[in-house]
């Protein structure tokens, strides 16, 4: 068996000419909303405004809601460079980024020629995203603590 090739991951999803739109519930989206992590999947994200399930939230959808990325982040408490799109998407362009050279390709750094930028460099508002993940890892420590100090109930 031959491992899947990215052309094959690049083609289009097989399926009927028109997509179905896929719609999450109320409910799920103000627990989206809670914790906006949960909206983004390996295979889907939901919009937070419309409730909508895609692949990724393009600027064409987000400017039908009349916002832009950075705003739709801000205002749901995203990491300012939280990609707006499934998991496996994400890996698919990153995997792109690399063969392709993006990096090298980069001419313009601001952050080395306006100082003004390095200054700011520390300062920045912590998301919500952020909040959560580390209050998770922090939660996380703790409970490994408790697993290593119960008794082993034993057979
Ligand atoms: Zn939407």
């Amino acid at each position: 068996m031959t491992p899947p090739s990215l052309a094959l991951a690049l083609a289009p999803a097989p399926g009927p000419a028109a997509p179905r739109r896929r719609v999450a519930t109320r409910e799920q989206v103000l627990m989206f909303r809670l914790d906006p992590r949960r909206a983004v999947g390996e295979d889907d994200i939901c919009c937070l405004v419309c409730g909508q399930i895609l692949r990724q939230l393009t600027n064409t959808h987000l400017r039908a809601h009349g916002i832009t990325a950075d705003e739709y982040k801000r205002g749901f408490g995203y990491n300012r460079r939280r990609p707006l799109m499934c998991g496996t998407l994400w890996r698919l362009y990153a995997v792109r980024a690399v063969r392709v050279g993006l990096a090298s390709r980069i001419r313009s750094r601001p952050i080395l020629t306006k100082p003004e930028l390095r200054r700011r460099g520390g300062t920045r508002a912590i998301s919500l995203e952020e909040r959560l993940t580390r209050r998770d890892a922090q939660s996380r420590g703790r409970g490994a603590l408790v697993v290593d100090l119960d008794p082993i109930v034993g057979d």
